[in-house]
């Protein structure tokens, strides 16, 4: 059973509404980090976890989920679609 995490986004002008985290797909390789700016944090657990969804813009956040080897970090629209 995958271990997901939401976290709503709500940042104006912005396509995303969604960030989920797969919480079992993340190794804490961290190249998340460095595009997504202030959006991430890494728990004692050595996984990503969202601190600020509201962080950067739609650019940023779609490079710092593509920069993911493990293809944890999805994002999605409105209406549910899958935004990359
Ligand atoms: S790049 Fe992927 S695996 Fe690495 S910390 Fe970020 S979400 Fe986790």
């Amino acid at each position: 059973m995958s271990n997901q995490i939401e976290y709503e986004r709500n940042k104006a002008g912005s396509k995303i509404s969604k960030i989920v985290v797969d919480r079992d797909l993340c190794i804490g390789a961290q190249s998340c980090l460095a595009p997504g700016g202030t959006t991430y944090e890494i728990d004692d657990e050595n996984k990503v976890v969202v601190k600020d969804a509201n962080a950067v813009e739609d650019a940023d956040l779609i490079a710092s989920a593509q920069a993911c080897p493990t293809k944890a970090i999805s994002l999605y629209d409105k209406d549910g679609q899958l935004v990359d």
